[in-house]
């Protein structure tokens, strides 16, 4: 499925031969909207409203408190206690990690914390949490905290993000050396979608004694990502982006196996306790995945990210890469063909395989640009200070959305329907 003409019937002839096309009817989207959004907050799964309801008014409403427990296999099986686990299992199968990996816990921002102090307790006589400039700012934000907090002289050191485009894995590669306890970064860029070297960043960060947090907020469910195959140390990633979980859905960590026994959680808490209905005086950390758990989780919401993440897992991992690269690929040459006259440039890596599921573009009236073409039915989003970006879920997004959506682009740039005042009023969320 490659870019073979930038027509809309090209597009529509991409859109007959995709086998994900059907995945698409999983999904509830609005008439008339284009939604390239879905790397900041997935569509709905269909399925998710009955399954949420079943757990609200049958098992909440019914059954009560015995809904913590499975309830006999004859049963519609609730088991509220094995969510974390169970849907952390799936997610595992999505970046491939085996069984035991990985459980739903809390927001990306809270598992970086636990993941970078575990890291840190790892490895005591380094003091540098190697991170990169450009990145989502709350990792950076949370190690500057925790070295804070530790008050042991650890330092946050952020790579300058001036060569994002070209060779990212690269200069994080050169940086390490024998004071980086850990490396902390995003597999693809929030605001580029430029995408690391999993493999070679994790091989060379063992080769120099560090260990690495890898974010998946923005791949976990559109890239491959071979969490087992890479030797990877830990891993986090957000419920509700590609995994469509829903609003605020929780977020996952993922622990490697071999240092589960030798790691705890710098947030003690029943949930991750051996034995947490024993009620014991003192705290023992659980010797697997539950040691990342914490408090109570969140079971409403849980119920939805695991409808999300079936209908993620019903697709095959590589057709939705192929979709992906094809869907990028085509906005990009939308770009450069009609785009590129009224001071758009495509901020996003051109090589296919160092980029992943969106595609910025870099023009100095972003903010208004996105605000018209939202209020013309297409939904992307602005991230400061100049960058359009647009996301493409492949469970859900076809070639002619993203060909009707570029389309509608040129023209607000053409006729500069993006100048009007309502355009520049700024929101809260952006
Ligand atoms: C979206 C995102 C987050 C969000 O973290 P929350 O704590 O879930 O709000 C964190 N890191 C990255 C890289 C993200 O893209």
């Amino acid at each position: 499925m490659t870019v073979t003409g930038l027509t809309r019937d090209d597009a529509l002839a991409a859109d007959s031969d995709d086998p994900l096309l059907k995945h698409r009817a999983g999904y509830r989207l609005p008439d008339g909207v284009i939604y390239l959004d879905g790397n900041s907050l997935g569509a709905l799964p269909i399925h998710a409203p009955a399954r949420v309801a079943t757990a609200v008014e049958q098992q909440w409403g019914e059954r009560l408190i015995a809904s913590w427990n499975a309830v006999d296999a004859a049963a519609d099986s609730d088991g509220w206690i094995d969510l974390p686990t169970r849907i952390g299992d799936k997610i595992g199968r999505i970046i491939g990690a085996a069984p035991g990996q990985v459980v739903v816990t809390d927001s990306t921002s809270v598992n970086v914390f636990k993941a970078l102090a575990m890291a840190l307790e790892l490895r005591p006589d380094r003091r540098v949490i190697l991170t990169q400039g450009g990145d989502f700012p709350t990792d950076g934000y949370v190690a500057d905290g925790l070295a804070r907090l530790l008050g042991r002289d650890h330092r946050v050191r952020r790579l300058t993000p001036s060569a994002l485009q070209d060779a990212p894995s690269a200069d994080v590669i050169q940086a390490i050396d024998s004071n980086t306890a850990v490396v902390l970064l995003s597999h693809v860029n929030y605001r580029t979608g430029a995408a690391h070297d999993l493999a070679a960043v994790t091989a060379a960060a063992h080769a120099a004694g560090a260990l690495v947090v890898w974010d998946l907020a923005h791949s976990a469910g559109v890239m491959p990502v071979d969490f087992d195959a890479i030797d990877a140390d830990f891993a986090v990633g957000c419920g509700y982006k590609y995994l469509n979980g829903g609003p605020g859905a929780s977020a996952f960590l993922a622990i490697a196996r071999r240092l589960q026994d030798q790691v705890s959680s710098p947030i003690a808490g029943w949930f991750g306790h051996a034995r947490p209905f024993a009620f014991e005086a003192g705290f023992e950390p659980a010797a697997d995945i539950n040691l990342g758990q914490v408090g109570t989780p969140p079971v409403l919401s849980m119920v939805a990210l695991e409808a999300g993440v079936d209908a993620v897992l019903a697709a095959d991992p590589d057709a939705v890469r192929t979709k992906s690269v094809a869907l990028t690929q085509r906005a990009i040459a939308l770009a450069d063909a009609r785009l590129a006259d009224y001071g758009v440039t495509v901020a996003s890596p051109r090589d296919a395989s160092m980029r992943g599921s969106q595609v910025c573009f870099r023009h100095p009236q972003a903010w208004p640009v996105n605000r018209a073409l939202i209020d013309e039915g297409v939904i992307g989003d602005f991230r400061t200070p100049d960058i359009l970006r647009l996301g493409f879920a492949p469970l859900y997004t076809r070639h002619v959305d993203v060909h009707d959506a570029m389309d509608t682009l040129a023209d607000i740039l053409r006729t500069r329907r993006w100048d009007a005042a309502v355009y520049h009023a700024r929101t809260t969320v952006t």
